[in-house]
């Protein structure tokens, strides 16, 4: 239908105009946050480190150092102990990155300390390809890792140079071999694939996802391709510019080649076996960030952490969390992000709405559950309102616009400490060349 660009950027621009007040943030303290009323929530850990830095990537992530990595899982731990002497009680937990598997030996013993802490039921864990390896996947297991997140991207090796990953996390063919290697070892298998790059074709997603249904892959989460503007200028130049009418297509494939085999879990992710979702934030209503740059969300109010790796040290030594700025989303914008986040989760179920924020939820957004209706993004069923598919595109490109802003912030949080990450990698180019020569076998773990 031709006039689905127009109606495209409309709502983009209107969920804009709604949202803009989510992440104004202003400065904190690093107290630990009051917990919900029965103290449970869901936990994220952020792990900074990457081995090598893709020019597309604008989440917080740092060129891995195993100096620097060591004492920051430290801190890692004193965090988590805070949220713990103060009440909290976490039902599940997912490591993020970076690449949260850089460090496996501290990713073992964190992993421990939260399931010694806290009576978790999920435990979700990020990777690259190149880490899958035996001693890592059996080291997973033995840790109680339910959920092992694959960043794959493509399974095209032209894609994978584009993206500087052919070389470091290796050709597909390795890839393909490392992820039938895990098959069968955790409850989920999850592969992340990116789509809309400039250099993609068709084609090329459908043989991704043909791949997906082929390997023991359980989920698959496919993301567009999203960047920052302090990475667009490296990122074009490595990769191409993307062309934002290509989105549609994309996703009409997706949902194409992988139905009935996948059943859809939120707006971006598939599940094989109809069993977990991917996106905490659609799972749980309340959820910490701990370590640098992380989020949470708690009873309105959105925290950030530091993204100084110094400064994070510094306020966890004092005995304080990494929290330095926050934002109270007001009344009315606390029940559009609950919208946000519960149609990508694909429902909204009318009896919890209602129960949690009383009638004010319905006044507040029936101008945006009538659009929807309208529009034919959702439908009334007996407990409130299921996304159709022409829905999942549409919260798809808003989840990405609100993750747009959230770039954006980080951005900002990087230019407020460019000091350090300028001192930090000309430290590195003196430090690196003399490490390699006192020993040619060393690696990222410099
Ligand atoms: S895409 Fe993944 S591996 Fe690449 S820099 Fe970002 S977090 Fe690190």
């Amino acid at each position: 239908m031709p006039a689905w660009p127009l109606i495209d950027s409309a709502l983009i621009r209107l969920f804009r105009f709604r949202t803009r007040g989510f992440l104004k943030m202003v400065d904190a303290t690093g107290q630990v946050p009051r917990p919900p009323p029965d103290g449970e929530c869901y936990l994220y850990v952020h792990i900074p480190f990457c081995a090598s830095l893709c020019p597309f990537c604008s989440f917080h992530r740092v060129q891995h150092c195993h100096a620097q990595a060591g004492p920051y899982f430290t801190a890692l731990r004193a965090e988590i102990r805070l949220y713990h002497e103060a009440g909290y009680r976490f039902t599940g937990v997912y490591f993020g990155g970076g690449t949260p598997t850089i460090e496996p030996e501290e990713l073992r013993q964190t992993i421990a300390l939260v399931r010694e802490l806290f009576p978790v039921r999920e435990i979700s864990v990020e990777t690259n390809p190149h880490e899958l390896q035996p001693p890592l996947l059996e080291l997973l297991r033995a840790a109680g890792v339910t959920r092992l997140s694959v960043g794959v991207q493509s399974f095209d090796n032209q894609l994978l140079r584009d993206m500087e990953r052919y070389e470091k996390y290796g050709s597909a063919e390795e890839i393909i071999a490392r992820l039938k290697s895990a098959a069968g070892l955790f409850p989920t298998l999850n592969v992340d694939l990116i789509f809309n790059q400039p250099h993609q074709s068709l084609a090329s997603l459908e043989r991704d996802l043909d791949l997906i249904r082929e390997l023991g892959v359980t989920q698959v989460s496919c993301y567009p391709l999203m960047t920052a503007p302090s990475v667009k200028r490296r990122m074009t130049t490595a990769m191409g510019a993307t062309d934002n009418a290509r989105l549609r297509p994309f996703f009409d494939t997706i949902l194409r080649r992988l139905q009935p085999d996948f059943t859809p879990t939120s707006a971006w992710c598939f599940t094989r076996r109809g069993t977990a979702g991917d996106e905490y934030i659609v799972a749980a209503e309340n959820y910490v960030g701990v370590g640098s740059g992380a989020f949470s969300y708690l009873g309105g109010i959105l925290y950030a952490t530091t993204f100084s790796l110094a400064h994070y040290a510094t306020q966890v030594g004092h005995g304080l969390t990494g929290i330095t700025a926050r934002h109270q989303l007001s009344a009315g914008d606390q029940i559009r992000y609950t919208l946000l986040v519960r149609m990508f989760g694909l429902r909204l179920d009318r009896e919890w709405a209602r129960a949690r924020y009383g009638s004010r939820f319905f006044y507040t957004v029936w101008g945006e559950l009538a659009t929807l209706r309208l529009l034919g993004a959702a439908r009334r069923t007996a407990r409130g309102w299921q996304l159709t598919e022409r829905g999942m595109y549409w919260l798809m490109l808003m989840m990405s616009e609100f993750f747009g802003s959230v770039n954006t912030y980080r951005d900002a949080m990087r230019e407020h400490i460019s000091g350090e990450l300028e001192a930090d990698l000309t430290l590195r180019s003196k430090v690196r060349p003399l490490l390699v020569a006192a020993n040619p076998q060393s690696n990222s773990r410099a």
